[in-house]
């Protein structure tokens, strides 16, 4: 690459990036923008309906007793029902989903919102039907088990709006 090259590239790099100069960030350009975590592979067809991605970012251990993962819901995509012994904590990070503890109403899911879902309670998560959502998902004292995963959510229930 010439010098003009590379000095055109460190150019375009700086015009995608306004936020650039008041970051504190020093990681490289390109890194700051765009999904923060990988997708990762597609999760388990039994347990969701639609397409969803995961990507596992801590695993279990004796020392933290949790697991943390990356959820992607493309549109319309969600879990099944189902319930975690010692509950689970999401944090929405883009996109627009939802959220629903059974005989609750839905409650709409937008970047920035924290979810805890209490121990037992039977719920769903995931994308609306037109926007994708993306959560991490925190699953604490995993020795008390991760999930226990029930019917799916139907057509009619996703699309009730209360
Ligand atoms: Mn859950």
């Amino acid at each position: 690459m010439t010098l003009t090259a590379m000095g055109l590239c460190a150019l375009l790099s700086w015009v995608a990036l306004p936020g650039l100069a008041q970051s504190h960030n020093p990681a490289a350009p390109g890194t700051l923008q765009g999904p923060i975590f990988p997708q990762g592979e597609r999760a388990p067809a039994q347990h969701f309906t639609g397409t969803v991605w995961v990507k596992p970012l801590v695993d279990d251990d004796s020392t933290y007793r949790c697991v943390v993962g990356n959820v992607v819901f493309e549109p319309g995509a969600r879990t099944h029902w189902h319930r975690h012994p010692a509950g689970q904590i999401l944090l929405v990070t883009d996109g627009v989903g939802f959220y629903q503890e059974k005989g609750q109403p839905k409650r709409l899911l937008r970047r920035g919102d924290v979810i805890q879902a209490r121990p037992g309670i039977e719920h769903w998560h995931g994308a609306s039907s037109t926007q994708a959502m993306t959560h991490v998902a925190i699953v604490p004292n995993t020795e008390k088990g991760a999930a226990t995963w029930l019917q799916p959510v139907t057509d009619e229930q996703y699309q009730r709006t209360k």
